[in-house]
């Protein structure tokens, strides 16, 4: 699903933020990367989406070479992908499930079908009753669920999170974490940076650990620390 062979980027202004990085994740893993502020984390998942491009290496996402994809065919390759991020990123005058099926829309998916997909995936995330509630009112753990619906409602591949419990509460953070799970479980392969450790070491899953650019662990059943 993803292989980063040798990637390194150095923005600009000489920052290095990956220093030859290798990682292979398969179609169906459930992975965390973990690292300190200013590691390389959300450079990493600016590589899968095309946001950012190596200075140096490949990388590949779904056999597509993402670091010699053409401008025009970007799209394509981010339909393969729901992103979640720690803010939520929701339209605010349109309702929850307005919001999810404008994901559709964009593609242009016809009309019985995003009826019906954004009835199943609200239900999903437990918010079939919120359908109609606007972003402000509802609360921050439902606002991420919103957002986790609208990022699988094109049924991605891969799902990917940049600090998705970062502003929720180690309860709501857990609820999250079951969503996760069963969208996994469905088959998506699932990213999430965290710094959240006690949901990385519930979870015991793989754990990609960055420090300065350098991925300096990578173990199949791991947590936060390195004292498992
Ligand atoms: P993290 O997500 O782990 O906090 P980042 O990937 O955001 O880390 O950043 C890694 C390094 O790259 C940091 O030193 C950061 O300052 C630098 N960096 C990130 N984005 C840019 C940018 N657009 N321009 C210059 N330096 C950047
Ligand atoms: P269709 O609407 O094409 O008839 P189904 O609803 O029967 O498809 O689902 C087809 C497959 O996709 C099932 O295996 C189901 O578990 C899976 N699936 C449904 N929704 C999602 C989702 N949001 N993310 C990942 N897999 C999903």
């Amino acid at each position: 699903m993803i292989y980063f062979k040798n990637v390194s980027k150095v923005y600009d202004n000489g920052s290095v933020a990956l220093d030859h990085a290798n990682v292979h994740i398969k179609k169906g893993e459930f992975v965390f990367v973990v690292g300190a502020s200013g590691a390389g984390k959300s450079t990493f998942i600016k590589l899968l989406d095309h946001e950012e491009l190596p200075t140096e290496g490949t990388v590949i996402v779904d056999g597509i070479d993402v670091t010699k994809l053409r401008k025009g065919r970007v799209p394509y390759l981010r339909r393969r992908m729901g992103i979640v991020f720690q803010d939520f990123r929701l339209l605010p005058n349109k309702t929850a499930e307005e919001n999810v099926a404008f994901a559709m829309e964009v593609i242009e998916a016809p009309r019985r079908l995003i009826k019906e997909r954004v009835r199943n995936v609200l239900d999903l995330v437990g918010l079939v009753g919120k359908a109609d509630a606007l972003p402000k009112n509802l609360s921050g753990g439902e606002q991420q669920r919103v957002a986790i619906a609208r990022a699988i409602v094109n049924r991605p591949l891969l799902l990917i999170a940049d600090e998705p419990t970062g502003n929720l509460d180690p309860e709501t953070s857990k609820g999250i974490m079951e969503i996760f799970t069963k969208i996994n479980h469905m088959g998506t392969t699932v990213v999430m940076v965290t710094h959240d450790q006690t949901l990385v070491d519930m979870m015991n899953k793989r754990v990609i650990e960055i420090v300065d650019g350098k991925i300096v662990r990578d173990v199949q059943q791991g947590g936060y620390d390195y004292e498992d």
